[in-house]
């Protein structure tokens, strides 16, 4: 495990688990072709326990062809449990699962954390289970774990340092997570925020859930940006090159 003693409170990791290629209005609004994006995975190491911010895609892409596999990519190396093996970080070690939301690019991974609980807003895991949306595969995040359910913003180790708060629109129970490292803030956005320009121009992906909400959560970050932390952005392919992996972040550096 990365952490040696150190008393910094808080440590960052950031995984790619898996791809999805689709059309970039999908991601933001107005604009023609495909862009293919990471689902990005975030490990926080705090002195009092492990969790992940999302978990990408299932394992069960691999090597898969047909259906979903045709604009899935997912290495044999990228599953999160294999991600987190390289770190030398056992996945039966981490605590909690923070899923920003149920879609399938982001609690993919959530069978393969067999000691998590996880931590969902209440609106998004009823949403999850009602078959409005496709992107919801109930084998995906309904793995048996015990869940908790907030609503609203949740202080998870009671000190500050790892903040949950709601970022509705894209889904009805989108959450984001605001993390205090020892070299500054971090804005874990997920979907709520695709690209960095969809937060420079203001710009929504052509289908939201509720497109005021939507509107709503961009103006949170957007002040939060203002306030100095760092926003890592949920699909953003070139914002992502330059995020370091499986390596401890350094917020100033980037
Ligand atoms: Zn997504």
């Amino acid at each position: 495990m990365p952490r040696n003693g150190s008393d910094e409170a808080v440590l960052l990791y950031a995984f790619t688990c898996g791809y999805i290629t689709l059309p970039t209005s999908y991601f933001i609004g107005g604009e023609d072709g495909k862009t293919k994006v990471p689902a990005c995975v975030f490990l926080i190491d705090h002195p009092k326990g492990l969790a992940l911010f999302d978990t990408g895609f299932s394992d069960r892409f691999v090597g898969l062809e047909k259906g979903l596999g045709k604009i899935v990519d997912m290495p044999k190396e990228h599953p999160i449990a294999d991600r987190l093996r390289a770190l030398e970080v056992d996945p039966d070690r981490i605590d909690w699962i923070i899923n920003s939301h149920l879609h399938l690019d982001h609690a993919g991974g959530n069978h393969m954390l067999p000691n998590a609980t996880i931590i969902v807003q209440d609106s998004e895991w009823q949403f999850g289970f009602t078959g409005e949306d496709g992107a919801y595969a109930t084998e995906d995040f309904d793995t048996g774990q015990p869940v908790k359910r907030i609503n609203g913003e949740h202080d998870l180790f009671g000190d500050g340092s790892v903040i949950l708060f709601p970022t509705a629109g894209h889904t009805p129970g989108h959450q984001s997570a605001r993390i205090t490292t020892a070299t500054g803030e971090a804005v874990l956005a997920g979907d709520c925020c695709n690209f960095r320009r969809s937060l420079d121009e203001m710009r929504m992906p052509d289908q939201v859930y509720h497109a005021d909400h939507y509107r709503g959560s961009l103006e949170k970050l957007s002040q939060l940006r203002r306030a100095g932390a760092k926003i890592f952005y949920g699909h953003d392919p070139d914002f992502w090159a330059i995020v370091p992996q499986a390596k401890k972040i350094d917020l100033k550096a980037l």
